[in-house]
């Protein structure tokens, strides 16, 4: 006999979970599957542990631009053991704090790996479960290359939050161009670890504007960080005191690495939930295909968030499930999901805030059309400095009314900056609407209404 419910989410990630919470609300009867712990990718193995380090390495700039200012301060330097300690209890905290809000929202929670057997049927640990709706939320894991001997030596993302836990790793190498090997980078640097980026050609960052690439770079550059565009490594060899080597191809090995971190992009969770067994098709790249309702190829089967390949971040994977679960059961069956102008942060050091189209992007759909506004400054914090990071701020706009379209930059505080204008933008907003807006002063963001 299998049990019956309302919805079914696969996977208690940020999608899964808000789906079923908010079906749940309308009176949907709901459970989620989890193989692992609550929350998925972003509470346990991204958004949250990664936001919790850079706070830290942070701390560890603000430390150096202490002395710059004037304090005598004297540290025993990085206690790497408490820092991770404390980072993963705050995580241990909010995996409890979910099991106590899906109990109280009336969503079951099943553990263990669900498989498909049929359109409308999920086997976990040999016990079968229907539903009217199942939303797959399954998401990604790190890839990890498979034609280089001894990648298995290497740490994910995944594994640089789960099993680093003793010891800061000295000597640091991190391959891709993407946020995820950025952000570990710059954060590691920021900790005093001896960090190389290796990445086949530059620019990184696809799609992002051609100004944050630029001025990223000269940032990493300038802070030490070593940036390696050309080497291919051939191998990773254990060495006798459990350090790496990383054999290059006709160069330089890299010895004596702590931790090899492979940061080359994420797989979708899709090969590995019986989906042969239903009529949902998935792309080459294993995506889920769907409709603008989320919809699969089969009717009753939804899916959300990373795995169906359109903007993998967590807001998104949350508001994709609450509308869905609005159509389902709350009555409101055009409240569809928009993936345009979503706005993002990169939390490199300093971060990059970006919402719209880029320059390229957004010659090639205006052309002439488009106007640019820019400034590059070194903010007052830093005119106190030694290191003097700079802020950089694009405005794209378009046509006579100058319609902003995009907006970028990177620099100190725009982390905390953007989500306001991102509301104004997604608003419609014009050159004239932000210089119509009295400045705050002195702060950076005071630079956006001020462009001439
Ligand atoms: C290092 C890193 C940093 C990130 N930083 C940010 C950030 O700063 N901001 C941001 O917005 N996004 C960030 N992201 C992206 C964000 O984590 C994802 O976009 C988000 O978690 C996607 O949610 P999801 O519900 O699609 O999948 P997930 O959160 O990945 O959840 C999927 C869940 O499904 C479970 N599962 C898979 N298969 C099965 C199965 N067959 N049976 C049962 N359970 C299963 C998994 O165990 C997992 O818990 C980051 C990601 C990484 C890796």
């Amino acid at each position: 006999m299998s049990k019956h419910y309302d919805l079914i989410a696969i996977g208690a990630g940020s999608g899964g979970l808000s789906v079923a919470e908010r079906a749940a609300k309308y009176g949907a009867k709901c459970a989620v599957i989890e193989a692992n712990e609550l929350g998925g990718t972003c509470v346990n193995v991204g958004c949250v542990p990664k936001k919790v380090m850079w706070y830290g390495a942070s701390l560890a700039h603000a430390l150096k631009d202490a002395e710059d200012y004037g304090f005598n301060l004297k540290t025993d330097g990085l206690n790497w053991e408490k820092l991770v300690m404390k980072r993963d209890n705050f995580i241990g905290g909010i995996n409890d704090w979910y099991h106590d809000y899906l109990a109280e929202s009336g969503v079951d929670i099943i553990e263990g790996h669900a498989n498909f057997t049929d359109d409308k049927t999920l086997h976990v640990d040999g016990e079968s479960y229907t539903a009217d709706h199942i939303v797959i939320a399954t998401g990604g894991r790190p890839i990890v290359p498979e034609d280089i001997e001894g990648a298995e030596l290497g740490y994910t993302s995944d594994g640089f939050f789960n099993d680093i836990d003793e010891e800061q790793p000295q000597k640091v190498v991190v391959v891709g161009g993407g946020y995820i090997a950025l952000e570990l980078a710059m954060m590691m640097q920021g900790f005093g670890s001896d960090v190389t980026i290796m990445h086949q050609g530059w620019p990184v960052l696809i799609g992002f504007d051609a100004m944050i690439k630029k001025n990223l770079r000269q940032e990493m550059q300038s802070s030490g960080l070593i940036i390696n565009d050309d080497d291919i490594i051939s191998k990773i060899e254990q060495q006798n005191d459990g350090k790496v080597t990383i054999h290059i191809q006709d160069g330089n090995n890299i010895t004596d690495v702590d931790a090899l971190i492979w940061a080359i992009g994420r797989k979708p969770n899709t090969d590995t939930i019986g989906l042969e067994n239903t009529a949902v098709k998935v792309t080459k790249t294993g995506m889920i295909v769907v409709d603008e309702k989320e919809k699969t190829t089969v009717d009753t089967i939804y899916a959300i968030g990373d795995i169906i390949g359109k903007a993998p971040l967590t807001p998104v994977a949350i508001a994709a499930g609450r509308r869905l679960g609005d159509r389902l059961y709350g009555g409101m069956p055009t409240r569809l999901m928009s993936y345009d102008s979503i706005a993002t942060v990169m939390f490199t050091h300093p971060p990059i805030g970006t919402v719209g189209l880029s320059e390229e992007v957004a010659r090639e759909q205006y052309g002439d059309a488009v106007k640019i506004y820019k400034t590059e400054f070194v903010p007052m914090y830093h005119q106190m400095t030694r290191h003097k990071p700079k802020t950089a701020m694009k405005l794209i706009v378009t046509g006579k009314e100058e319609k902003i379209v995009g907006c970028h930059m990177i620099g100190l505080g725009v982390d905390e900056m953007l989500q306001g204008f991102a509301v104004a933008i997604r608003m419609g907003a014009t050159k004239q609407d932000f210089d119509d807006t009295i400045a705050i002063h002195p702060v950076s963001a005071e630079e956006l209404v001020t462009m001439k």
